[in-house]
């Protein structure tokens, strides 16, 4: 068997991977619940989870077995088949949601993009042709194709790529009268996520969310959370909408789903629920046996190991304790369960990245003043501790350098 170095490693992902990612210089090999190991042998404790995927952690062993006998025993058939994977995981997801139908697609923005075509067809009932306009969140977030990136209101993301789709409309995020002011009878959706992710870490207001149903329902206009960042106990429960008691007609989810197989769905109720027909939908891989048995057994052992409770208990105790040990380089502290940002009090975030990688904490930047953790639900105090020592060091330490000047 060959063994590959790290500098072997780099220099084949440049020469024939698309230059799509700026990688942090660290080449991945293994992981064994919430901690992962380079090429080199340094250990690394997980608080980025692959970005909110890897809810189990790395190797857990129900995971691994999962897929050792799915993929042993049917892998793929096509949609043209029924398989005994799909429908079981349909109705476990709609078990824990409350929901009525799930249509499967294989990525947070398939999951999105189903939502949007599906919220395009509603606005069509009684032959209506001007029920298409669709309103999202700036600072928002809903994926990188064509419909995602145009629902996405992030200029960076559209830029190289305009023109954008047709008939999406933008409000600032938890604003209640510019979200009035955008509504109209000739809207079909609202999509939103419950909190903010990607844009940095930013719950919605109650009163927001109430508005935003009341709004959809006086112009029966469907209410699209998007869920994929949120979804399947990151923030302490199944689903965030279960926080804010507000339900939407359509619940998009990713992610977490998998516990790191790709597989993405799009949730509906009620009148939602029915709005696509034979031939309107459909993708190859959607659904596959693998993917859902594998999705099956997170929700299983999400369910046994009682991990919703468990992010709740674990959320607290690290915001809590980062607010005593590193609340002087801290200038706000947001999150929901293990979903949690932490705002620094200078625009130092991605040296605190770097720096953490380097005494091997792994956490994420969203934008200059933001980290963003979103660790394995199966983490303990002990990993909590540990994250907190290490930020608390480097933020010594860097914010030492800042204030004077020598970065
Ligand atoms: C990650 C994310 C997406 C896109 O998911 P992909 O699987 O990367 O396509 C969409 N919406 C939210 C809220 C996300 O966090």
């Amino acid at each position: 068997m060959t063994t590959y170095t790290d500098e072997h490693i780099k220099q084949m992902d440049h020469d024939c991977v698309m230059g799509t990612y700026a990688r942090l210089p660290v080449v991945l090999e293994r992981g064994q619940g919430p901690y992962v190991w380079d090429v080199n042998g340094k250990k690394y404790l997980d608080f980025l989870a692959g970005i909110a995927v890897n809810v189990l952690g790395h190797a857990h062993p129900a995971l691994v077995a999962a897929v050792q006998a799915q993929a042993a025993t049917l892998m793929h058939t096509s949609n043209i088949f029924y398989t005994i994977p799909q429908p079981r995981l349909a109705q476990k997801l709609l078990a824990i949601s409350g929901f009525d139908k799930a249509f499967f697609a294989n990525s947070g923005a398939e999951a999105n993009e189903a939502a949007i075509k599906l919220a395009r067809k509603y606005g069509k009932k009684d032959g209506r042709t001007d029920k298409f306009r669709i309103i999202t969140a700036q600072r928002s977030f809903h994926g990188r194709t064509m419909a995602t990136v145009t629902a996405t209101a992030q200029e960076k993301y559209q830029k190289p790529f305009a023109p954008m789709l047709t008939g999406f409309d933008y409000v600032p995020y938890n604003d209640v009268a510019a979200l009035q002011k955008a509504m109209g009878p000739d809207v079909c959706a609202v999509m939103l996520e419950p909190v903010q992710g990607e844009g940095g870490v930013y719950p919605a207001d109650p009163a927001y969310l109430q508005e935003a149903r009341a709004l959809c329902d006086a112009n029966d206009a469907l209410l699209i959370f998007d869920e994929v960042q949120t979804g399947i106990g990151r923030t302490g429960h199944w689903f965030a909408f279960q926080h804010y008691g507000v339900t939407p007609d359509v619940m998009t989810l990713a992610k977490a789903l998998g516990g790191g197989f790709p597989i993405g769905a799009c949730l509906a109720t009620g009148a939602a629920a029915s709005v696509f027909a034979a031939g309107d939908h459909g993708t190859t891989f959607g659904g596959n046996p693998l993917a859902c048995a594998t999705a099956l057994t997170v929700l299983e052992t999400i369910e046994k190991d009682g991990l919703c409770t468990h992010a709740q208990e674990m959320g607290r105790y690290f915001l809590s304790k980062a607010q005593s040990e590193l609340g002087a380089h801290l200038k706000d502290t947001r999150g929901l369960g293990l979903m949690m940002g932490l705002e620094l009090t200078q625009p130092v975030a991605k040296k605190v990245l770097t720096a953490a990688l380097e005494r091997g904490l792994i956490v994420n930047a969203v934008g200059e003043t933001t980290l963003r953790l979103l660790p394995p639900l199966i983490i303990e105090r002990e990993h909590c501790d540990e994250a907190i020592a290490i930020l608390k060091d480097v933020l010594a330490e860097i914010s030492g350098s800042f204030v004077t000047g020598n970065s």
